[in-house]
């Protein structure tokens, strides 16, 4: 990058039009999974073909731009991250960022299935911390949920990442009819294991079979109930998600709440997302976005992928407008969830 490039402002810092500094980035590095999750996913989704998907290498080019404009975490997720074929690649070539101290901190959301065998390379690569969704302790819930029977190996593979000195964040996804009762035992399973727990609210993202309204459980209920049962102390620690977090008795473990339809969380959105397309979107609930992959394989890749991102900063929105209104969800958006990343 020359001169004249960082007065025309492309190293500026990513603000949007309130003002809000952009400094983590969530890439979803496939929209593949190897569970289908009813609320995330239709049991025959299907998948984009791979040319429509960006390479790794693009994904590296595509990250350093975001670096460069003040990206200091990256969150890989998808779909399944650890389904992408050379996955680690892409790690590897972002813990060394990390190491020049362009970044702080590479990350990945996962279902755990590929831990058992990945969890020490990717500790080997720089990852130092992940969240695995994980909904339920029963293997037949488990295999009702994710329709897939692979309890036990996300099990294996949280204990796999904890004995490679990666730190687990549990995220579960909180469900009427489902595991509403089995809640107080999830959140006394992860503290007992060190491990802190964050619950969310399901969110209208795409269709699938169930009505969404059927299972939506606000998280303001569960949390007088585990009040009770636990002795939540708010916190002020935040990471810059929309989870706001209480210390679980004295255990040392915090319980984390994502509450997009009781609580709205978007004044301080530090984030924005970009698919295994290369498109940017600004908010999970909104559907404008920005192509990054015409600009990524243009002939002027760093000046046009600088003037996508200075137009994506002009769309990102207040906020999403999931909410309950009468009984019914809205706000929704038609991109299921695995599309966007989570
Ligand atoms: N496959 C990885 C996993 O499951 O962790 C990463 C992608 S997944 C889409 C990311 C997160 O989104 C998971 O924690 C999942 O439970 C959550 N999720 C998916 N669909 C959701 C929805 N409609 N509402 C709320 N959370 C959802
Ligand atoms: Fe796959 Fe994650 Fe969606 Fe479940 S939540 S289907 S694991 S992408």
């Amino acid at each position: 990058m020359n001169n004249s490039h960082q007065k025309d402002g492309l190293h500026s810092q990513l603000t949007d039009q309130f003002g809000r500094k952009i400094s983590y980035l969530r890439l979803s590095v496939t929209d593949r999974c190897d569970l289908r999750c009813r609320y995330c996913m239709a049991e025959d989704m299907v998948f984009l073909p791979k040319h429509d998907v960006l390479s790794l290498e693009e994904m590296y080019t595509l990250s350093r731009a975001f670096i460069d404009r003040g990206v200091r975490r990256i969150r890989l997720t998808g779909g399944e991250p650890l389904v992408r074929k050379n996955i680690l690649w892409l790690v590897k070539a972002l813990g060394q960022e990390i190491e020049n101290g362009r970044l702080d901190e590479v990350t990945l959301t996962t279902n755990g299935t590929q831990l058992p065998l990945l969890a020490q390379p990717l500790y080997d690569a720089g990852v130092r911390r992940i969240n695995v969704s994980l909904d339920t302790l029963d293997p037949e819930q488990f295999e009702a949920i994710s329709r897939r029977d692979k309890l036990q190996t996300v099990l294996d593979g949280i204990t796999a990442a904890k004995a490679a000195g990666i730190k687990v964040k549990i995220n579960t996804v909180a469900m009427k009819h489902f595991n509403e009762d089995e809640i107080p035992e999830l959140v006394n399973w992860a503290t007992n294991n060190n491990n802190d727990i964050t619950l969310i609210e399901t969110m209208p993202l795409g269709d699938v079979s169930d009505a969404r309204e059927n299972n939506y459980l606000p998280l303001t209920d569960v949390k007088t109930k585990l009040d009770q049962a636990f002795n939540l102390t708010p916190t002020l620690y935040r990471t810059g998600g929309p989870a706001r977090y209480f210390e679980v008795g004295n255990t040392g473990a915090r319980l984390g709440l994502i509450t997009p339809l009781t609580n709205n969380f978007c004044d301080g959105c530090n984030r924005v997302r970009v698919t295994c397309t290369g498109r940017i979107y600004m908010c999970l609930g909104q559907d404008d976005h920005v192509d990054l992959r015409a600009a990524l394989r243009s002939n002027d890749p760093e000046i046009l992928l600088g003037q996508a991102l200075d137009k994506a900063m002009g769309l990102k929105p207040r906020g999403h407008d999931f909410a309950m209104s009468n009984g019914r969800m809205i706000g929704k958006v038609n991109r299921h969830m695995s599309q966007t990343g989570g």
